[in-house]
């Protein structure tokens, strides 16, 4: 399957990595090409430039955002302030009638450490995404982990763990949940489906709590179980 990772940080890179493992084609996008490629130092993450990276993982095809979103099915792994901007150089042809899983999270970093949430309460990121773009197929899922726990599950506590998917349109959600199991190894019996797209408001609204468990811990692995 050919799968359009909208991203180049951290997230976009693990999910390429872990995806090209599973034989699956995957084309990266970012805002502009030649500004990406032109970067020498580290990122904000310390990760190496994105050349140096793709050098290291020349399977992955770098395009603009509206190349990498001809794909089969999207990933957007953008930073959630920018996730509406990326998916409009998308462009709506291009999403029209696509499953976009949305991984973002709306943090907000303008006034510091913490970060607060730009969309909460009564509404989400993924609501926003899903009102803008109709005919995308908008499932939320992954963003209450941590990027190596999205795509190697039973690293920690062999995968009993869990992961949230939210969406309104259930062919998409089942599709999802099939490619976390066959791309990511998740047990089905550990993917709980919260329900409409609106629930995605519970599972922003945990980076709160994720991010005060993540001060606490540092780099110890850990993830949020539903225990019922
Ligand atoms: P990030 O630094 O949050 O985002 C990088 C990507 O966002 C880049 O591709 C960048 O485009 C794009 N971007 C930034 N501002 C933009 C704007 N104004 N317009 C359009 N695009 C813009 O990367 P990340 O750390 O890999 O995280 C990706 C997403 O996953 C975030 O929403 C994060 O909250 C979520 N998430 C992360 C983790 C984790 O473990 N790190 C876990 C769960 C969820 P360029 O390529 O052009 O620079």
């Amino acid at each position: 399957m050919h799968i359009g990772i909208l991203g180049t940080g951290m997230v976009g890179r693990i999910l390429a990595v872990k995806l090209l493992e599973r034989g699956q084609q995957v084309s990266m996008g970012t805002r502009d090409v030649a500004v990406t490629l032109a970067k020498t130092g580290p990122d904000g993450m310390g990760q190496p430039p994105l050349s140096e990276w793709l050098r290291q993982n020349s399977g992955v095809e770098l395009g603009n955002f509206h190349q990498a979103a001809q794909a089969e099915v999207l990933i957007n792994a953008t930073n959630g302030t920018g996730s509406l901007a990326a998916l409009e150089a998308a462009g709506e042809a291009a999403l029209e009638g696509k499953i976009l899983l949305d991984l973002a999270n709306p943090l907000d970093f303008s006034r510091g450490m913490p970060p607060t949430l730009s969309v909460k309460d009564t509404d989400s990121l993924a609501e926003q995404i899903q009102r803008r773009f109709p005919a995308l197929r908008v499932v939320k899922t992954l963003n209450t982990m941590n990027v190596s726990l999205m795509v190697d599950p039973a690293s920690l506590e062999g995968g009993d763990h869990t992961a949230f998917v939210s969406g309104n349109d259930e062919t998409a959600k089942s599709a999802v949940v099939s490619y976390l199991k066959a791309w990511f190894g998740w047990r089905e019996d550990r993917i709980f489906d919260l329900g409409d797209l609106s629930t995605a408001r519970g599972t922003e609204m945990l980076l709160p709590l994720w991010l005060r468990a993540f001060f606490k811990l540092g780099n110890v692995p850990f993830q949020f179980k539903l225990v019922y």
